[in-house]
């Protein structure tokens, strides 16, 4: 969606076409990061995505057996860096929804729902698609063709391009609960809470009815079969040990996850480019997925505008040229080291980890340089710089 609406601002006629009735509200991304935000501004998004989420400053990492706050980071050390010197906590569907909204307003734009793509007919020319509509298979014809279609994109596999990386053993699982973290517990709006057993992430966000709601990301045990897991059982044996109440959490989402490390070998082939998780998928520590995944959409307008606009086709292969590296350095690299820190089983690497962290903190300088990276601002200049 936000795909389309940089494109149909740029006066491009758009067709989306999505599989489901509506944008999944399952509990995914909510972190929208600076970076982000300053290209969702560009769009005319941010101040809406401001007022409706939860804005967070910091960010919190702790040490689970001992309970102790290794470092905390603050936005307010990017003020020189960004008007958006904070991240803000807003559910990935409310942003497809709100994009989708702004779309439906372009009279070039068309949106076609329970509209799934099934075959891609690229050619030097243009691009023809089958979809799967509830009237039967109907094709549609392009110039060009965004696979944004996830992980498991049927474009990227239509193409035959290949998704190099690997599948980590364990899954995620999420768990939203009411519960107030902040006013019960004093955890802010984003924490990361490092164990060499049992992580966790803790994040709040507004919810459906504007009340909040917390959100709690575990690993799973090898051992732990997908009903036990989700059951109302196995939700408490993993919240009480993290966070003892004296009465069972109310659990009002449960999910589980595989997590990936991926990144498709080109993100452009001919007509066809791709987006988001079509192009990489990574683990979600730290939040960033969803954020490159809007990086690509504004930088894709902007290569095809010029391209269109009588630029060579070298335009399109920069698209290509900026988005696969900046997702292998920034994004690959920083949710594995992410990861590793949150499960580091040995204590002497877990004490090196911990010393290494609150010495970042502790200094303004490395405090700022970590925030760069974490908030995407420095992917974001090394892919300007890309040429
Ligand atoms: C637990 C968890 C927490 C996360 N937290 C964060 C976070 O805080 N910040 C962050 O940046 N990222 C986060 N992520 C990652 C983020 O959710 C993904 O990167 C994001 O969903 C990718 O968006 P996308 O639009 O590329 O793909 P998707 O969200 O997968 O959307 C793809 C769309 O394409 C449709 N589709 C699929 N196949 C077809 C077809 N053949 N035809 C038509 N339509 C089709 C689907 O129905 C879907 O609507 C998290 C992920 C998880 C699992």
């Amino acid at each position: 969606m936000v795909t389309a609406l940089a494109l149909a601002q740029r006066g491009f006629r758009v067709t989306v076409f999505e599989a489901e009735p509506e944008a999944n509200p399952a509990p995914r991304a909510s972190t929208t990061h600076s970076a982000t935000l300053e290209l969702l501004a560009t769009l005319g998004l941010t101040d809406e995505v401001i007022r409706r989420g939860l804005m967070a400053r910091t960010f919190q990492f702790r040490d689970r057996a001992s309970g102790e706050l290794i470092a905390e980071f603050d936005h307010a050390a990017l003020k020189e860096e960004t008007p958006f010197p904070f991240a803000v906590q807003f559910e990935q569907h409310k942003l497809a929804r709100l994009a989708g909204e702004r779309l439906r307003a372009f009279p070039g734009a068309e949106v076609h729902v329970c509209a799934s793509v099934t075959g891609v007919d690229a050619r030097e020319d243009g691009v023809s698609v089958a979809v799967e509509t509830q009237q039967g298979i109907k094709r549609f014809e392009g110039a060009f063709l965004v696979g944004a279609d996830g992980g498991r994109s049927t474009v990227r596999k239509q193409l035959g391009i290949e998704f190099e990386g690997y599948t980590w053993p364990e899954r995620f699982v999420v768990l939203t609960t009411p519960f107030d973290f902040e006013g019960d517990r004093g955890y802010c709006f984003r924490n990361y809470l490092s164990d060499p057993d049992e992580w966790a992430n803790l994040f709040k966000v507004r919810g459906d009815d504007d009340k909040g709601a917390w959100r709690v990301v575990f690993p799973t045990r090898a051992e732990e079969t997908d009903e036990s897991v989700l059951s109302e059982e196995g939700a408490q044996s993993l919240l009480q040990p993290f966070f003892p109440k004296a009465t069972p959490y109310r659990v009002i989402h449960r999910n589980l996850y595989k997590v990936h490390q991926r990144v498709a070998q080109t993100f452009r082939k001919g007509r066809v480019l791709l987006a988001g998780d079509a192009a990489h998928v990574n683990n979600p520590i730290g939040g960033l997925g969803l954020n490159c995944g809007i990086h690509d959409a504004v930088e894709l307008a902007q290569r095809l505008e010029r391209y269109c606009g009588g630029a060579s086709d070298d335009e399109l292969d920069l698209y290509d040229r900026r988005r696969r590296p900046v997702n292998i350095e920034f994004v690959q690299s920083q949710t594995v080291q992410n990861k590793k820190r949150m499960e580091e089983k040995d204590p002497l690497v877990r004490a090196a980890n911990f010393a290494e962290m609150r010495a970042i903190a502790g200094d303004p300088a490395r405090h700022r340089e970590f925030l760069l990276r974490s908030s995407l601002i420095a992917s974001v200049r090394k892919a300007a710089s890309i040429t």
